[in-house]
């Protein structure tokens, strides 16, 4: 069973992780994702600049980290950077063979 919430998280993280493809620095989403900054006010702001930039990406990712308590959030980006730790970034097309 999947919570509603847990979709959402789950959207967050893809988002994210496409931002972080598109650009390596996270984008608008930098001083939240990279600079630790997981206060509520932080999530707003890089929210505010994705909106400014017109970023889908960075909106979808901003609006569900801004939607999340502090712990959630930081447990959301850690999942979404944990690129080695974890396993697989999941959504990205790239299993292609081996060389
Ligand atoms: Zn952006």
């Amino acid at each position: 069973m999947t919570s509603e919430y847990e979709l959402m998280r789950q959207r967050t993280i893809s988002a994210i992780r496409s931002v972080y493809q598109r650009h390596g620095a996270g984008c608008c989403l930098h001083a939240v994702t990279d600079d630790g900054n997981t206060e509520d006010s932080s999530a707003l702001y890089v929210l505010g600049l994705a909106l400014d930039k017109g970023h889908d990406d960075c909106m979808l990712a901003a609006q569900g980290l801004a939607d999340m308590r502090r712990t959630a959030r930081k447990k959301a980006i850690a999942q979404a950077l944990a690129r080695d730790a974890s396993g697989s970034v999941a959504g990205t097309a790239s299993s292609a063979g081996s060389t």
